[in-house]
């Protein structure tokens, strides 16, 4: 086993795998303007595209390479030849080659065996290193390939002489137990760095990530938001964050412009982000709840696992009808309004209260005309 490196690398692949998510196209502008982005952000590799499929992707891909970027740019290719060919035309840093390694996609998908798998793999690594790229072989459906496969494997492709292996949780049907146990065979015996590559089908992805990262991989792969095929890949903002503040571990990538991108992603693929989205969802810092209000108020670690600052986002105390009467007043103070307890205790009850304004004591003003005739007090001092 080799000793632990602590710095772990980022490979995005928002403009590869994200752009394969349903209904999802980038125009060539907006994979550039996100390529930018990204290596603003600090990610240490960029895979852009598939060279081989041709037409606007490869000009997509060449206007990328074209950027002289800081962050290694990779093509993606099926190990063959012509598509080595083409990511070589698009003046790319790197090659990732894709070959399937469980029997599944071997034989039903290729219908195709071991050996042919192999010597693909050998001519396809010989033939991208005689050209000069770095060589990242991915292990296609390794989460459900045989065990003693995927290490013959691996070891072909290190011998191979290729610079990487990518461990692919294709289809996402591994815990972080079995991903741990998995990348761990290969980074046993390997010399060469290991990435993972994790999907999102039962919600692991970013948890099969950080567990590949124990298990010894150095790259992990990512994309903005964790859009990808079907349910998607680990995010990039959540693998971040989560290395640093559970794993300890450091990556090249400055949260604070996490938020940027993944803003900017959102607007481009035209699908809402759900709230709750973890770092990057409206309401990652958003609190209403009486208690965990008060708590963050006092102190914001007591209900916050890391500033909101530090990943480009701000906090919120919002009202609601779980709001308590400290959250009032702080929200009114944050307006300019000083408001006494037992207006507070009011305004409280009046957010509790679900029944129609009708049913109510005769009397009793609406939220809406309490909210009012408070910030109506601001106006006047
Ligand atoms: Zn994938």
């Amino acid at each position: 086993m080799r000793p632990r490196e602590d710095r772990v690398s980022i490979i995005d692949t928002t403009l590869r795998d994200g752009e394969q998510a349903a209904g999802v196209a980038f125009s060539r502008e907006e994979k550039v303007r996100i390529a930018r982005m990204l290596d603003a952000a600090g990610v240490d590799e960029i895979e852009a595209g598939i060279p081989a499929m041709g037409g606007d992707e490869a000009e997509a891909v060449r206007s990328i390479t074209a950027l002289g970027l800081r962050a290694r740019v990779t093509g993606w290719n099926r190990a063959v030849l012509a598509d080595i060919d083409a990511s070589v035309a698009c003046g790319v840093d790197a090659v990732a080659l894709a070959l399937p390694v469980s029997e599944r996609q071997i034989e039903s998908k290729l219908g195709k065996c071991r050996e042919w798998v192999l010597r693909q793999l050998r001519e396809s690594v010989g033939y991208a290193k005689r050209r000069g790229l770095y060589v990242s072989v991915g292990a296609e459906d390794a989460s459900r390939a045989e065990p003693a496969f995927l290490l013959d494997f691996a070891r072909a492709a290190e011998e191979a002489g290729a610079d990487r292996l990518r461990f692919c949780d294709t289809v996402g049907v591994l815990d972080p137990f079995g991903v741990f146990e998995a990348v761990s065979r290969l980074t046993a015996v390997l010399h060469i760095p290991v990435a993972a590559h994790t999907h999102d089908d039962f919600g692991m992805a970013t948890a099969n990530a950080l567990a590949a990262a124990r298990a010894g991989a150095t790259f992990l792969d990512v994309t903005v938001n964790g859009i990808g095929e079907r349910a998607g890949n680990a995010a990039l903002e959540e693998v971040v964050m989560g290395l640093r503040h559970v794993l300890r571990r450091e990556t090249g990538v400055l949260p604070e412009k996490l938020a940027g991108v993944s803003r900017f992603v959102t607007g481009v693929t035209h699908q809402a982000m759900p709230p709750w989205k973890a770092i990057v969802g409206s309401n990652a810092f958003r609190h209403e709840a009486g208690i965990h209000a008060d708590g963050v108020i006092k102190n914001p670690e007591s209900y916050e696992p890391f500033p909101p600052e530090s990943v480009g986002a701000s906090r919120r105390i919002v009202l609601g009808k779980h709001s308590g009467r400290n959250s009032v007043i702080h929200v009114f103070q944050e307006m300019g309004v000083a408001i006494t307890m037992d207006e507070a205790k009011s305004l409280v009850a009046l957010l509790r209260d679900d029944r129609p304004h009708g049913d109510r004591p005769t009397g009793t003003p609406s939220l809406l005309e309490m909210l009012d005739c408070l910030r109506h007090r601001k106006s006047v001092a």
